[in-house]
């Protein structure tokens, strides 16, 4: 193996190990949770690696560098999650290498996603991210939408041909009353979920917890952890 598959299989056993320990401790199977591998500010070559050693599920959240390495990618079995803020006019880009987005906050943005992916001949998996830290206005600083507003949007998601709605989505806050306390986060988000999947039982998917926090999410029950810095290592400037 190259130093850097050496490197990145040796990080992808760790964070296999903190999964399965944490769902020893919460009484859970490590079948019950999926790593998704945040690839953002890394190259190709490193998504290739990961898929040679296993991972099938990736994630990026700048259209401008997720599309060119989708493209490069393209012949391996991957899932492509997209997990940033997302504009109208990067849907039709985004909609042509995404399987997920995961950070659906309005319904704008269901619109145009609906649109593209019926252009598209697609069927694409929405997340409605939730901002544990709206303000009055009902968003977060990071995108999502206040647990007030999902009700309205998981309904405009069912209801749009070529879109299909999965599940919740949230980041632990850095402000707020949840600031600090990842665990309570996580909580009121799997309450969230379960208040969604009284009107729509397909949607299950809860993906929470990253490099720092994945445990407490684990513990919450997430379904799905998005994992970055302690696969790949630490990024360098934005992202
Ligand atoms: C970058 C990012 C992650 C991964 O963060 P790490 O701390 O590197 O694990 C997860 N979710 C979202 C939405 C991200 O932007």
């Amino acid at each position: 193996m190259t130093d850097r598959k050496d490197e990145l299989a040796g990080n992808l056993a760790k964070v296999r190990g903190r999964i399965a320990a944490a769902c020893v401790a919460a009484g859970r199977e490590p079948a019950e949770v999926t790593l998704i591998v945040v690839t953002k500010t890394y190259p190709a070559s490193d998504v290739r690696l990961l898929a040679e050693l296993g991972v099938r599920e990736v994630a990026e959240n700048r259209d401008q560098d997720a599309a060119p390495k989708a493209a490069d990618c393209a012949d391996l079995p991957l899932s492509w999650h997209f997990v940033g803020q997302l504009q109208t006019n990067k849907v039709r880009s985004v909609v042509g290498y995404a399987d997920v987005v995961q950070s659906v906050d309005r319904a704008r943005l269901v619109t145009a996603l609906s649109r593209e992916a019926v252009r598209a001949g697609r069927e694409l998996g929405c997340l409605i991210q939730v901002a544990l830290d709206a303000g009055a206005d009902g968003r977060g600083e990071r995108g999502g939408v206040a647990p007030g507003g999902i009700g309205e949007l998981a309904d405009a998601v069912a209801g749009a041909p070529g879109l299909r709605l999965d599940g919740l989505m949230t980041v632990a806050p850095l402000s707020g009353e949840f600031a600090g306390r990842q665990q309570a986060a996580f909580g009121r988000l799997m309450d969230l979920s379960t208040d969604l999947r009284r009107a729509h039982p397909a949607a299950t998917m809860v993906s929470a917890g990253m490099s720092a926090d994945l445990e407490e999410a684990v513990a919450a029950g997430a379904t799905h952890v998005r994992v970055g810095s302690a696969v790949l290592g630490v990024r360098a400037g934005l992202g």
